[in-house]
């Protein structure tokens, strides 16, 4: 059950409660409605109170986040709110290029000399491209949004894919990574990434593989990832005792030596995150790929975002979740473009903007509910508002579009740059 966050007079967070006690609360009139989207309810009298450890846990991906609030209860730990957010990368990376092309089509006109501005910039130190760095900004907003309105003790966040230094370096393993299953997990997930989830010699995918000797052990091969490649089973059967060369693959051997290139700019980004939610100021834990991996599937979860979220780090351990547990899907929109004249489709000026953007106190992308007493539209309308500034509002609900007088209009939520919808629960392996 998504728990509701809760703050009191002062607005500083206390321990989110179960949504039966919030509406009993609302209905009593001791408390308020603070914010839809994560629901928060504000208490109109209550000064402080006790709050357990809630950890705010993150696996940062490149389509999609996963977020969590675990909070350590004396039976154990448990997911109190989920959420999955979507980036908005493409969509950067396409409002980008569209800038590109209006800006050079504007050069190359027959008007006065517009002096070329191309290689007069230099890059800051931490760099980041706008498409990577709005996702660092979309958590980063999240973090400090939670933030505010729970009582957050500690972040966990996924850093890196691979403990590169836990697979190569043997002296500084630890107990787990000598005996344990988790050194496998690490290694194998490493190995998936790098030779694209395939038979190194005959491609096949989807079909069990097997972490296989390059230089097989019995001929001196070592068990150093940068000797290891997958094969399925056949493949493996039949090359033996054989040296790759031998087995007719001898470009193999090239390949694992290569380090993996795609991994950096994944992890470019989360290190950029992990400063960033160091400022933060709380204890900030990390963990690996291989570690959530290894959690998610001992526990039986199945593999969504939020619940990746939840197993990450070695306080990922036992986590429970139940049946009713669902994520808020959250999707980053951007708030709107900047272009002040729009065309028809030969190019040619159509309609323009106003410079105001707010009209009677809405602005378009406003969550809005309104109720019509009589007339065309009579009843109750919801969902996403676009203003004009007659009053005259469209309102995009479930249904269909409805012109509404913004009299009857009331907003529940502000545009945020971000859209929410309910999502799908991850029925538990213990349920
Ligand atoms: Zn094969």
């Amino acid at each position: 059950m998504q728990r509701v966050l809760v703050i009191d007079k002062n607005k500083q967070p206390l321990m989110p409660c179960h949504p039966a006690r919030a509406r009993e609360l609302l209905n009593k009139g001791k408390a308020a409605v603070y914010r839809t989207f994560p629901f928060t309810i504000i208490l109109k009298e209550r000064e402080g109170g006790d709050t357990q450890p809630i950890a705010f846990k993150i696996d940062p991906g490149s389509k999609a986040t996963g977020m969590a609030l675990v909070a350590d209860f004396k039976r154990g730990k448990r997911v109190i709110w989920a959420g999955e957010l979507t980036h908005r990368g493409q969509q950067i990376r396409d409002a980008l290029l569209s800038r590109r092309q209006l800006r050079r089509s504007r050069r190359a006109r027959h008007t006065r000399y517009r002096q070329a501005r191309f290689d007069n910039r230099r890059r800051p130190e931490g760099w980041l491209p706008p498409s990577l760095k709005s996702r660092v900004e979309n958590i980063w907003t999240w973090a400090c949004r939670l933030n505010r309105a729970c009582p957050i003790a500690s972040i966990s966040q996924e850093l890196v894919k691979f403990d590169m230094q836990l697979m190569q370096n043997a002296e500084i393993r630890g107990v787990e990574y000598q005996q344990g299953e988790l050194a496998g997990y690490e290694v194998r997930e490493y190995l998936l990434e790098k030779w694209g989830r395939k038979c190194a010699y005959c491609n096949a995918k989807d079909l069990p593989l097997q972490v296989e000797h390059i230089n097989p052990k019995l001929r001196g091969g070592s068990n150093r990832v940068s000797n290891l490649t997958l094969a399925c089973h056949d493949c493996n059967q039949e090359k033996r005792t054989q040296t790759v060369a031998e087995f007719g693959f001898p470009e193999i051997q090239k390949l694992a030596k290569a380090p993996l290139k795609d991994a950096a700019a994944v992890n470019a980004t989360r290190w950029a995150l992990y400063h960033r939610l160091e400022t933060i100021g709380l204890p900030l834990e990390v963990g690996t790929g291989g570690r959530t991996k290894f959690n998610r599937t001992t526990q039986g979860y199945a593999k969504t975002h939020w619940l990746d979220a939840t197993c990450v780090g070695e306080s990922g351990e036992k986590v429970y979740i139940t049946a009713s547990d669902t994520p808020l899907l959250v999707k980053a929109t951007g708030h709107g473009s900047r272009q002040m004249c729009r065309t028809d489709k030969y190019g040619f000026p159509s309609r323009y903007r106003l410079r105001q953007k707010r009209h009677f106190g809405f602005q378009t992308g406003d969550m809005v509910k309104a109720i019509v007493p009589a007339g065309k539209v009579v009843g109750t309308h919801s969902g996403r508002v676009a203003c004009r500034a007659t009053g005259s509002f469209d309102i995009t609900t479930a249904t269909g579009k409805v012109t509404v007088s913004h009299r009857y209009t009331k907003v529940t939520h502000h545009a945020d740059g971000y859209n929410y919808k309910k999502g799908q629960g991850a029925i538990p392996p213990h349920a």
